[in-house]
């Protein structure tokens, strides 16, 4: 057998129930004919960026939204998100003094893992909505029935959303003398848009600065934005695997970079055994009950060449446990001799429901985990490589605080998210702010 299917004959935690195994496998073959998404020599290069964090060169900016929709492949919503994720960057690289890696968490997050297979609302039981590549968000019999159709329309969303973030990468709207334009919107009603408009004054002088010494690299003018998901649906990331052809290695081209989600990070389980296969620069989420041994066996298992770049623990412990949780953990991997990527999910672990029964987080716990991750690896000598956070590019109400100061009464005005609650855009930018100062501090 193909070793990229050993993984079926393991347990693989949170898959769909799909009612016909046949419309699945049809629809899988469709897939594996359909066109690589990304290539195998972009993965390379996102690993060798990767590489360069876990040295201690780079940082890394992951981000977007928590599930994608099929209605949100929208050349609007992916501008505000991109605009938002470059907003960002240029805070980070800026006020921060690093090269940072930026991961939109964006064409191809399309499938939830669930803590709990079933919603109830008002005694009505159904199957739990696991994203549109799976089944509909309408809390309907109907609209929950998972539809193997749905991995093919999650390519061709993914497709257009990467289509889009390709041409504004490098087509020009990237450029940073761009960088007073992708604020427009925003600067005269937030304080955060304003405090970037300052700093968007500095980076102006200094680009004429350069300009009038004659240095105009070819950097000022695209940026590379990376894709990622979480490689939760197995049948669609197996479709989705090829074989190099310089190298006859095989990468999952469904996006640069994948991840391995809380839920699904069992040693012996399906999830790990597929990821160990391919060739990408791969992630793991790390939650609170992850044991210094469990790090070290998932080294083993998806690095054991230990290869720089190729393995990213992106952790997510809360605020109040990362101070004594992540210390261990950093000390016996970096003992043990492994270049790892360590970043900061500072989301999933400060999740809580609001009295009115929305899911939300507080801006002030998101910011405390990230100081407690920095404060961390300052006290261990190691490097704080990045953050992961959920953001939309639009002025959405579903995080408590930051800068409007979002209470848990306003959260109903513009609650808009699939699945989990994100940084809306003046949260998003404050974090920046706040990352660049706590990662220039320590440095
Ligand atoms: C997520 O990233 O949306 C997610 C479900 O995270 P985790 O696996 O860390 O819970
Ligand atoms: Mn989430």
């Amino acid at each position: 057998m193909d070793l990229l299917d050993s993984w079926r004959d393991l347990p693989a935690a949170q898959q769909p129930d799909w009612p016909d195994p046949a419309r699945l496998r049809d629809v899988a073959g469709q897939l594996s004919k359909l066109p690589p998404l990304v290539f195998a020599g972009e993965c390379d290069q996102l690993k060798a960026h990767l590489a360069a964090v876990a040295r201690g060169e780079a940082f890394v900016l992951q981000g977007g939204d928590c599930a994608e929709t099929f209605s949100g492949a929208t050349a609007d919503d992916v501008r505000n998100k991109l605009k938002t994720l470059l907003q960002m960057a240029v805070v980070l690289t800026y006020a921060g003094s690093v090269p940072v890696v930026k991961i939109g968490r964006m064409a191809g997050q399309f499938a939830k893992p669930r803590s709990k297979p079933l919603e109830v609302r008002d005694g009505v039981e159904l199957p739990a909505y696991r994203g549109d590549m799976v089944n509909g968000f309408d809390f309907t019999p109907e609209a929950r029935v998972p539809d193997p159709e749905r991995l093919l329309r999650a390519y061709h969303a993914a497709a257009v959303t990467l289509n889009l973030t390709r041409a504004f990468t490098q087509g020009g709207y990237a450029d940073l003398r761009q960088v007073h334009a992708w604020n427009h919107d925003f600067v005269a009603e937030s304080p955060a848009g304003q405090r970037y408009e300052r700093l968007a004054g500095e980076i102006d002088r200094a680009l004429a600065f350069m300009h009038a010494c004659g240095a105009d690299p070819e950097e000022f003018h695209r940026v590379e934005v990376y894709s990622s998901h979480e490689a939760l649906l197995l049948d669609y990331e197996r479709a989705l695997t090829r074989i190099d052809s310089r190298s006859g290695l095989p990468y999952d081209v469904s996006a640069h970079f994948l991840w391995i989600g809380e839920r699904t990070r069992q040693l012996d389980g399906a999830h790990v055994d597929f990821m160990r296969r391919i060739r990408n620069p791969i992630g793991v989420k790390l939650g609170p009950t992850t044991t210094a041994e469990d790090a070290l066996a998932l080294i083993d298992r998806l690095d054991p060449d230990r290869e720089p770049g190729r393995l990213t623990f992106v952790t997510r412990m809360g605020a109040g446990r990362i101070r004594d949780n992540l210390p261990t953990l950093v000390e016996k991997v970096t003992a043990s001799g492994a270049q790892v990527a360590w970043i900061c999910d500072p989301m999933h672990g400060n999740t809580f429901e609001a009295e009115s029964g929305y899911k939300t987080r507080r801006f002030d716990d998101v910011v405390d985990e990230v100081a407690g991750f920095f404060e961390v690896h300052r006290a261990l000598g190691t490097h704080p490589g990045g953050v992961h956070i959920e953001f939309t590019g639009d002025d959405v109400t579903e995080c408590v605080g930051g800068g409007h100061d979002i209470v848990e009464d306003d959260l109903h005005q513009r609650y808009e998210t699939a699945c989990d609650p994100r940084l809306n855009r003046g949260q998003a930018l404050d974090l920046a702010f706040m990352v660049a100062e706590m990662y220039r501090i320590g440095k």
